[in-house]
């Protein structure tokens, strides 16, 4: 198979990816969620190589990792940069990580002036509960169901997934959780038309039964990334902050996915005007060098943790916090996030086209290039098909598209390309995937 960009000429997997698969599952255990079985030698922009030499349109970004392209050529430079002069000297000072600090303050929200780096999501959002803890004196988080905001015990503890909790009990006292609105499946079985946002009016009806009256904060992905790209009704976030406001508790916004451009404005908050005391980055802050960072108020951060509180081995490190600089000057300068916008047209236009001509695509939701596309069994149960899921996955390998799947039921196809995929390549991934949604239904 043969298209402009995408190029397949082995069976999936070629020689060379399964030779690579069968030795990496011999010495590691692959405890990594499904995924298409090839081997991945190299990337550009919005073009993945495998080992075969077969070419793939790619979805995936990483996971909402490679905002700039894959090996963008000016990150690719102030990584080798940093690495030829100084690789890690823990917490002393250097250029790379003053200058990363002042470029990621000069791009955030502008009543955040402070920030502290660290290596993954999971870290900052930590950081993020430490911190609203110990800025009120208050234990209680208020978190949402569905929403992840990482795999350490805390993170696991406020997030909303079975998943990633599964038999780890018991998690972290003060953690509760409210209904995220996850309007095509709704906890209160409502229409939005109507419901008058029943989910936030509910908020009181959690907190009322579940906190000891220690609430310290929320915290709030800005749509649920891992949950399956559940956007809230427009509104929704900005209503949220009142609330939190008019109960004097902090708002902490986990942009780790949805920033740098993704949902086509730097930050996702930008659209609703929200105003967090605190919002945690990581992903494609480094576009696929290991870095996140915590932003806040800096008369919060400084007069919540004293020094020494808050750090970690790699945390800060030249090599990453060059990426962080090149990344932000690449989205400044090559107008990624006007290509955001963009291609977000071609994407709702095509994605659209995809959900009525298959019955097996239940819901299509997202904004700037963060789509989800939800499989069901059928238009009318809408009962979950995380089976289609995974068929899918293969078929659109054996077609050049490499994509992924999330969701609460593993159901919903991930559509988060690089941020510089270009005109031709989003019609032709998007004329892929109609193919191939065409050839499930045969499966
Ligand atoms: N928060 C959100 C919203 C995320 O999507 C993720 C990762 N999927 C994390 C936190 C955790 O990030 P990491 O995997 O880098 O620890």
């Amino acid at each position: 198979m043969s298209n402009h960009y995408a190029r397949v000429t082995t069976a999936i997997p070629g020689p060379r990816s399964r030779a690579l698969l069968d030795q990496w599952r011999s010495y590691e255990s692959d405890k990594t969620g499904y995924q298409a079985q090839v081997a991945i030698e190299r990337g550009l922009g919005a073009i993945l190589y495998d080992v075969d030499d077969n070419a793939f349109i790619d979805w995936t970004s990483g996971v909402l990792v490679t905002n700039i392209g894959h090996c963008h050529p000016a990150l690719v430079a102030a990584v080798q940069d940093a690495a030829a002069k100084i690789m890690n000297v823990y917490e002393y000072c250097n250029a790379f990580r003053a200058d990363a600090a002042r470029d990621l303050i000069q791009a955030a929200p502008h009543h955040l002036d402070s920030c502290f780096f660290m290596t993954t999501g999971s870290e900052a959002t930590d950081a993020a509960v430490r911190i609203m803890k110990r800025a009120t004196g208050n234990f209680e988080v208020l978190s949402f169901y569905g929403g992840f905001h990482g795999r350490t015990l805390s993170t696991a503890s406020i997030g909303g997934l079975k998943k990633i909790k599964n038999r780890m009990g018991p998690m972290m006292p003060g953690s509760i959780r409210a209904p995220y609105p996850y309007c095509y499946r709704c906890p209160f079985h409502s229409r939005l038309e109507t419901c008058g946002l029943m989910c936030l009016s509910f908020l009181d009806d959690v907190v009322q039964a579940n906190s000891s009256n220690s609430l310290a904060g929320l915290i709030v992905e800005p749509y649920l990334g891992t949950a399956g790209f559940i956007f809230p009704p427009e509104g929704y976030l900005r209503s949220l902050e009142e609330w939190a406001r008019n109960r004097h508790i902090l708002f902490s916004l986990d942009e780790v996915q949805s920033s740098f451009g993704r949902t086509g404005t730097m930050w996702a908050g930008d659209s609703e005007g929200v105003t967090a005391d605190i919002i945690t980055v990581g992903k494609g802050i480094g576009s696929g060098i290991a870095v996140s960072a915590l932003l806040a108020r800096s008369e919060m951060l400084d007069s919540a943790l004293e020094k020494g509180e808050l750090g970690s081995t790699y945390g800060g490190n030249p090599i990453s916090c060059s990426a962080v600089s090149a990344v932000l000057k690449v989205l400044r300068e090559e107008d990624i996030i006007d290509n955001v916008s963009r291609m977000s047209g071609i994407f709702r236009k095509g994605l659209l086209e995809i959900a009525e001509s298959s019955p097996y695509v239940g819901d299509i939701r997202g904004r700037g290039l963060v789509w989800g596309i939800e499989l069901v069994e059928d238009k009318a149960s809408k009962t979950p098909s995380p089976k289609m899921a995974k068929q899918l996955i293969d078929i659109c390998a054996e077609n050049g598209l490499l994509i992924g799947c999330v969701g609460m039921f593993g159901n919903v196809i991930r559509v988060a390309p690089p941020l510089v995929i270009n005109e031709g390549q989003s019609v032709e991934s998007l004329d892929i995937m109609s193919r191939c949604i065409a050839k499930l239904q045969a499966c």
